[in-house]
């Protein structure tokens, strides 16, 4: 079922697991991961960045398909714009119908920062779509952005941001970057921090950007620490990628069988990393209700609260 993302992350945050948010692009890298889903009975967010929308993956072909494919499975499914940095293309997402918006302003200063985010919070919250913002500046791996110690969140800031901006998930930086790392090198993650923010904040959702190539147990011990939101993107790309990379017999294949092996890739990529969150069988938390409680009323205790 298409669902509010706010309730996958409210229960994820309540019963400490994660859950993927996975890049879908196309017909089968949503297909490939609303089935893993589905086969592993977990609730399960897409995501679909700004630039992708503009290059290839169009709101308008992309929302009504991954509505459609989401009410064939009980699994909670939600739809987040990803990396939203312009109001005119975050209002196009959220006219579109995705159910959650992704506002990044990190790279802007605090004070920028909170205007910024506060305006979109303002856009959505009154039709009862959630919003993520980012504090601290998760960067690029290919520049080294996640050794970068002056880009991470700062457990006050993160008080004082979510409290002037109302947002209902923090992403945060704690030592990951997107895309993909330098060949053999893993992530250290600031456990610690991920902690602080999280009791900070009273418990609310956090995010963790630049997952892919961060090794399972960097992962594991982030959920542990307080992450409930996983951003996938380059490791289920990749896996498409590869895997039509292996296929080595194009004369002996159906002109078909490319585009079912891509979906079979990502939907195998994405068993493997919501096993990893600790959502398998959680979708069970998730019944169609007939309740019309405000879906972003609940809000988390700050700290000095
Ligand atoms: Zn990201």
């Amino acid at each position: 079922m298409f669902t509010n993302i706010k309730h996958i992350l409210d229960d994820a945050a309540q019963n400490y697991y994660g859950v993927i948010a996975g890049n879908a692009i196309n017909m089968e890298t949503a297909k490939g991961l609303i089935t893993a889903a589905h086969e592993e009975n977990a609730p399960l967010i897409l995501i679909i960045g700004q630039g992708q929308m503009t290059r290839h993956a169009n709101a308008e072909l992309m929302v009504p398909m991954i509505k459609t494919l989401a009410s064939k499975t009980p699994a909670p499914i939600a739809l987040c714009l990803d990396h939203g940095t312009e109001f005119e293309r975050i209002a196009h997402a959220f006219r579109h119908g995705f159910s959650s918006i992704m506002i990044d302003a990190s790279a802007q200063t605090m004070e920028e920062n909170i205007v910024r985010t506060k305006r979109v919070v303002e856009l959505c919250h009154p039709q009862g779509v959630p919003v993520e913002g980012e504090l601290g500046h998760v960067g690029m791996a290919a520049q080294g952005d996640g050794q970068d110690e002056s880009l991470y969140t700062k457990p006050e800031d993160a008080v004082r941001f979510v409290r002037e901006t109302g947002v209902d998930c923090l992403a945060i930086a704690c030592g990951t970057a997107h895309g993909k790392y330098p060949e053999g090198y893993v992530p250290k993650i600031n456990f610690d921090l991920i902690r602080a923010v999280k009791e900070a904040t009273g418990g609310m959702p956090l995010a963790l950007h630049g997952s892919s190539g961060s090794g399972d147990e960097n992962i594991r011990l982030a959920v542990k620490a307080g992450i409930n939101k996983i951003n996938v993107a380059t490791e289920i790309l990749t896996a498409c990628w590869n895997r039509l990379n292996e296929l080595r017999s194009w004369e002996t294949m159906t002109t078909m069988d490319p585009f079912v092996q891509m979906e079979d890739a990502a939907k195998e990529m994405a068993r493997h990393w919501i096993r990893l969150a600790g959502s398998s069988g959680k979708a069970d938390h998730f019944k169609p209700d007939y309740t019309f409680g405000d879906p972003v009323a609940k809000t988390y205790n700050l700290q000095g609260e």
